[in-house]
């Protein structure tokens, strides 16, 4: 008797469904192409009309850390697949999302001169969110990632000791107000990197980012990139 293992090795772009060669991280070529890229500010993320490293306010120091890596526009294909990924328990989307960031990290290195930190650091999700949901997906993108780039990756530096609700439509200051005393260094074991990556799902305002970004300065961080699936 001859058993048929077929249907184990099948794989199907995880957006249309189509039949796939091979793993190709779960994304026919036609849907990855539907994947909205822009050109965007190196350092901020700001979308730009010509290919720049960096746009005119980025001399301000807006923001704490320096370089900005995302994949694309958070519209339809983009959007669905990381609602998924985060709302509908489908954490073996990882992959998936992680291959889309690993390419874009690439094309920041061609294109934006971008160095590959030495460390990547989830942003960190509260005890109780996590516990609720499972996992946190900037966990899994920041594993899958560390895996292929061999660059460790530390989630247990930055933890999130308040619950703070989306930051979207809210002032500067109240943001900061919400954010306050939000995260905590964990300094019990040894921080030796002075260029790290911080990886997130979604960025929107990027207040969240930004306070993370300052406590690893305050722990002498050179140089602080922001690595995110959407700018939303
Ligand atoms: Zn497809
Ligand atoms: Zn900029």
């Amino acid at each position: 008797m001859r058993l048929d293992f077929s249907a184990f090795f099948q794989f199907n772009c995880v957006l249309c469904q189509s039949s796939l060669k091979q793993g190709q991280n779960g994304l026919c070529s036609t849907c990855q192409r539907q994947i909205q890229q822009y050109i965007y500010c190196g350092g901020c993320g700001a979308p730009l009309q010509y290919f720049s490293r960096y746009c005119g306010r980025c001399g301000n120091n807006e923001f704490a850390w320096d370089r900005m890596v995302i994949v694309g526009h958070y519209d339809e294909s983009l959007s669905r697949l990381i609602h998924r990924f985060k709302y509908q328990k489908q954490f073996w989307l990882d992959r998936t999302l992680a291959r889309l960031l690993l390419l874009s990290v690439y094309e920041a290195r061609r294109n934006h001169g971008l160095t590959f930190p030495q460390a990547i650091i989830p942003v960190p999700l509260y005890h109780l969110r996590q516990w609720q949901r499972g996992y946190n997906q900037a966990d899994l993108l920041a594993k899958t990632i560390s895996r292929w780039l061999e660059i460790p990756c530390i989630s247990h530096i930055v933890k999130r000791v308040k619950h703070t609700h989306t930051q979207r439509g809210l002032s500067a200051a109240i943001r900061r107000q919400n954010l306050k005393n939000a995260f905590k260094i964990d300094l019990s074991k040894p921080f030796p990197y002075q260029r790290v990556a911080l990886v997130d799902d979604v960025i929107t305002t990027g207040s969240t980012l930004n306070e993370i970004a300052k406590l690893l300065r305050g722990l002498g961080v050179q140089e602080i990139q922001v690595w995110g699936l959407a700018r939303a």
